[in-house]
């Protein structure tokens, strides 16, 4: 029986699941998670006999690899160099495989690689493909949006004196990629810059992990590759950001006995979430006013999400019975946006 819908795919918003393989964490071997064919995904909890049917644009099983995830999203992100803003966002609780799809392991023989770098490269083939007609450069930044403050994670820290508060200014009057003005954006054209930049980033969330236990997991991951393009005969420009965004752990926190930094970091996380749930859902049912301004996410990203912007959620469920509760509020999100 089907209890859960999703409706014709509306506007350009698209959403995908991902389903991590049992197990990865060390939880129990007891599933509670089918998938289907044709998007069908179903839920079930084996003592109350209770189970759910969601569809989406597509479910990846627990054995798909990153190239197949990435297959389905390289269309999306070669729009960037035609000039449209595109947002993927990874959703899901702690552990559910969110920065393996985004970021993955750099396996020696780039298996393993995540989204961030397949993107980063297939847009570098497209530049040198298209390269007679158009000139192109690629920049990125890379920012760390954590209760609602925003942090440079491409800022050396070597320089910075151990990654200090080093907050910065959104200004919402500019289109996104010009927002943050104080942070760096760098030029990237190969493969080893890439390389080169994730290392900064990801040593930068290590550091501030090492004073916060697993920060990355509480703040969200906001890499922006902003293309500019001219086209060497007409000179006719375009302009457009790819933001790939590794979303904070969207499990409930047990608010009961929690005080202080971990209540506010449990608020802030909480009401960016549902912040980003209802500008998405009033942009799926057209709605005319789109509250943008509730978060810092939704306002740092907010003219990559509506207009002819094309975003994909990516959703991601973890299949152990214990992730029952988690995964059903995932899957619900990922209904309400579509
Ligand atoms: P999150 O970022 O959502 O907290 P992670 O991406 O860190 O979750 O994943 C948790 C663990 O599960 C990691 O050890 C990761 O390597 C592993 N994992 C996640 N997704 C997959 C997958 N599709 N295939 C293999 N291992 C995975
Ligand atoms: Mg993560």
């Amino acid at each position: 029986k089907l209890y859960n819908t999703v409706q014709d795919l509306k506007g350009s918003i698209r959403v995908f699941c991902r389903v991590r393989p049992l197990g990865t964490t060390g939880d129990s071997a007891d599933g509670c998670l089918d998938v289907g064919l044709e998007g069908q995904l179903a839920v079930y909890e084996r003592e109350k006999d209770r189970r759910a049917v969601y569809r989406f644009d597509k479910v990846f099983a627990g054995n798909s690899t990153q190239a197949a995830v990435y297959e389905d999203v390289q269309t999306l992100i070669r729009s960037v160099m035609d000039g449209y803003n595109v947002c993927i966002f990874a959703y899901g609780q702690t552990g559910s495989g969110k920065t393996h799809t985004m970021t993955g392991s750099n396996t020696e023989d780039s298996s393993g690689r995540g989204i961030n770098y397949r993107a980063l490269d297939d847009l570098f083939a497209l530049k040198a493909q298209r390269d007679q007609e158009m000139h192109y450069s690629i920049r990125a930044q890379m920012l760390e949006i954590y209760n609602e403050s925003i942090r440079d994670l491409l800022v050396d820290n070597n320089s910075s004196s151990g990654g200090g508060p080093n907050v910065l200014q959104l200004l919402s009057t500019q289109p996104s990629g010009e927002n943050v003005p104080g942070a760096n954006k760098v030029e990237v054209t190969t493969t080893e810059d890439v390389l080169h930049m994730m290392r900064i980033g990801a040593r930068n969330r290590h550091m501030a992990a090492t004073n916060m236990n697993d920060r990355s997991s509480r703040s969200h991951q906001v890499l922006t590759i902003v293309v500019d393009g001219e086209n060497r005969l007409t000179r006719a420009r375009t302009h457009a950001c790819l933001h790939l965004v590794d979303l904070a752990g969207s499990e409930r926190t047990d608010k009961s006995g929690v005080e202080g930094d971990r209540l506010r970091e449990a608020n802030n996380i909480n009401s960016s979430l549902s912040a980003l749930g209802s500008v998405m859902h009033a942009l799926a049912n057209k709605q005319k006013h789109v509250p943008f301004r509730n978060s810092k996410l939704t306002e740092l990203l907010q003219d990559s999400l509506g207009g002819n912007a094309k975003v994909c959620m990516l959703m991601h469920v973890a299949p152990e019975a214990t992730s029952y509760g988690e995964s059903v509020s995932t899957l619900n999100f990922g209904n309400r946006v579509a």
